[in-house]
């Protein structure tokens, strides 16, 4: 048997595979310059007043002091106009636009998808893109929030004075449950899923690709790090840079 090289092989599964989708982590947005959750730089690594990062992102510890979470994301998740996205995001964008990617399922909250074009993506931690009032509801853009964040305040409402709080899931919250079981459903049904820049840690999601798995589809996965399927994957790749630069050349010959 001769083998094949690997990255030919993506590209020929990239053309034949009929339902193709995308898990996207916190690994592709590096290219961007957002700090990885747990790479070798990753937030997760340094502490910020004394608080990792796993527990500014509480839910009860936010509520309490909503000023840590402030602070800490003042620099980080309120200055996502400073990030662009990157190769990867564009490329599946162009992917989803030539009908060749279905759904874009992220772990990520920096936007940077839909800022690539894609308009099918599904959010599982959520968005930065709007906040709301934990008293009264009021729903508030990210726009309305950046320049309080940014000035050093924290963000409260203007018409009951209650605090605000990003869209974003936070540690104790619990996920859409409703958005797993169609997740799950989808990829179950799935023949290639990309997982880019994941190491598949955060549960609930970090267990869907398996849904593929089980439903007999293959799983390519692309991450620095080692992930805990990869021993199911069917290829496995560590840079990104690398792989979509072969991917978006394929793509212009296809156009
Ligand atoms: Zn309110």
């Amino acid at each position: 048997m001769t083998e094949k090289q690997p990255l030919q092989e993506l590209l020929d599964l990239l053309e034949s595979s009929r339902r193709i989708r995308a898990f996207t982590g916190a690994g592709i947005s590096t290219l961007s310059g957002i700090p990885d959750f747990r790479g070798d730089n990753g937030v997760f690594s340094k502490t910020f007043k004394g608080y990792d990062a796993e527990e500014i992102h509480e839910i009860g510890l936010f509520r309490k002091h909503p000023e840590i979470f402030y602070e800490y994301a003042k620099d980080f998740t309120y200055n996502l106009s400073a990030r662009e996205p990157n190769l990867v995001h564009y490329t599946l964008a162009q992917m989803q636009q030539q009908n060749r990617l279905g759904t874009i399922y992220t772990q990520n909250i920096d936007n940077l998808h839909q800022r690539a074009g894609s308009l099918d993506v599904r959010e599982f931690h959520g968005s930065m893109v709007s906040h709301h009032c934990l008293e009264c509801e009021t729903r508030f853009c990210y726009a309305e929030i950046v320049p309080v964040v940014r000035s050093g305040q924290v963000p409260h409402c203007r018409k009951c004075g209650g605090l605000i709080k990003p869209d974003i899931v936070f540690f104790g919250e619990s996920p859409d449950s409703e958005l797993l079981e169609s997740a799950f459903a989808d990829l179950e049904r799935t023949d290639l899923l990309l997982v880019l820049g994941s190491s598949l840690t955060v549960p609930p999601a970090a267990n869907l690709p398996m849904a593929t798995y089980y439903g007999g589809g293959k799983i390519v996965i692309v991450n620095r790090q080692p992930t805990g399927l990869d021993r199911h994957a069917h290829l496995k790749f560590d840079d990104l840079q690398e792989v979509f630069s072969a991917v978006a050349e394929w793509l212009k010959r296809q156009a």
